[in-house]
């Protein structure tokens, strides 16, 4: 058991607020939420006792959309026109890719999750195995998110992952999915609506994220990428699209009737001029928002405070309204709200039975205080450098600048740049 006391919790459970009390942590679960009599007190032996000396204790944040390996890519090809950057940079890049590089650039991207609070990300990417273990290895949570292109005969690929990566771990899961529909054809976007439905499981892919993608779907199919999806039912589980920058009216009501979360991703969104997801419309239409950092070849930092910045900072220009999309509803999107995206039930709130996946952000700083409102200090104010402690699974991963996820930091830093100079090379 471990005990976290003399500070405050934020539950986000519903109208909860800021809470006076105690968490323990009984393996990889919540075990107690409260104040404790100085019997339970006295009857708990405790593993370790930290003393919150005042911060804050919350659920972790969830990435619900990112490409963790492409680490490999940052700095790398920047301030281009998204077809160069994709055909002259990225894609080449990434077919030197293999199970030894793409294990050491994932665990690069898990330090930096970690030191921005977040405990899952909801990943599409390819060489699973090694991604798998870089995640296992860390002790991070991952959500795995197919990634299959090109034609039907993928489909086995998805099916064969799915059966392979669900129940194989505890931190580890797999939803279906595709890369997007601009890279599939019509008949593997068909035999995922089959897998679908054959295991009633939702289905996650890249949709609606630039203007073009979607004209070009109309031009192919007369539909958009949403209306084509629930045509095929990808959506009839339910399931989760990522981008979502240029929705209909329909669109959104397709999103909310099937029950698939939008997953947003402002600053890839801006850094590849893609445009601004109407989130406004998304809340007011009922639909589950979670937020992403997408790859760091196109953010290209993994920090979800500075999405969460500038998910209500570019509500607010778009709207032209400063009340538009409060802290609250933006805090609950980085938390609650990818944890459903992610179809992580259990990851979502401070209660008990729920898994430990939390973080401590330090108040004692400058842009933590005064305290007049602690959800607005760390949508509007805070950053990393506020994340003090953050547990996936009952797991101190990080805490006081300091990593413990089974590797050494400088070896990490070391092999990817070496594998990255190989790269340049090959
Ligand atoms: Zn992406």
């Amino acid at each position: 058991m471990i005990r976290f006391y003399n500070g405050s919790v934020l539950t986000m459970i519903e109208n909860d607020g800021v809470r006076s009390c105690e968490v323990w942590t009984d393996g990889d679960r919540i075990a107690f939420v409260g104040v404790p009599s100085q019997k339970q007190l006295e009857e708990t032996v405790f593993e370790r006792q930290i003393d919150l000396k005042g911060d804050l204790l919350m659920p972790s944040f969830k990435n619900a959309h990112t490409h963790s390996a492409m680490t490999f890519l940052r700095s790398y090809a920047d301030d281009m026109p998204l077809q160069d950057w994709l055909f002259k940079q990225v894609f080449p890049m990434e077919a030197k890719l293999n199970d030894e590089r793409v294990y050491w650039l994932t665990r690069l991207a898990i330090l930096e999750y970690l030191t921005s609070g977040c405990t899952a990300a909801f990943d599409m990417y390819f060489n699973l195995d090694a991604y798998v273990d870089a995640c296992v290895g860390s002790g991070f949570r991952s959500v795995l998110c197919g990634s299959v292109s090109g034609g039907p005969e993928r489909a086995s690929e998805a099916e064969d992952n799915f059966k392979k990566y669900n129940g194989k771990n505890p931190l580890i899961s797999y939803i279906l999915g595709f890369h997007a529909e601009y890279t599939c054809s019509k008949e593997l976007m068909a035999a995922i609506g089959e897998l679908a439905k054959k295991y009633q499981a939702p289905a996650a892919m890249h949709s609606s994220e630039t203007k073009h993608e979607v004209d070009e779907c109309i031009g192919r199919y007369k539909m958009t990428p949403t209306q084509l999806f629930d045509s095929l039912g990808i959506y009839d589980f339910g399931g989760a699209a990522f981008h979502c920058v240029h929705l209909t009216d329909e669109d959104r009501q397709i999103l909310k009737k099937r029950n698939v979360s939008a997953v947003h991703c402002p600053a890839s969104n801006l850094k590849l001029a893609s445009g601004i997801a109407d989130i406004v419309k998304m809340q007011q239409a009922g639909i589950n928002v979670a937020l992403g950092t997408d790859g760091p070849a196109s953010n290209n930092a993994l920090d979800m405070f500075r999405e969460m910045y500038l998910m209500t900072t570019l509500q607010k220009v778009k709207n032209e309204d400063a009340s538009a999309c409060d802290a609250q509803s933006v805090l609950r999107a980085a938390t609650v709200g990818g944890a459903q995206a992610m179809f992580l039930k259990d990851c979502d709130v401070i209660a008990v039975g729920k898994q430990a996946d939390l973080v401590v952000i330090d108040l004692q700083r400058p842009n933590m205080q005064p305290q007049n409102n602690l959800v607005k200090n760390i949508v509007y104010s805070g950053d990393k450098t506020n994340v003090r402690l953050t547990m996936c699974a009952g797991r101190v991963l990080y805490e006081e600048g300091e990593f413990f996820v089974g590797e050494q930091v400088q070896t990490i830093y070391a092999k990817a740049n070496s594998i990255i100079s190989e790269m340049k090379q090959e």
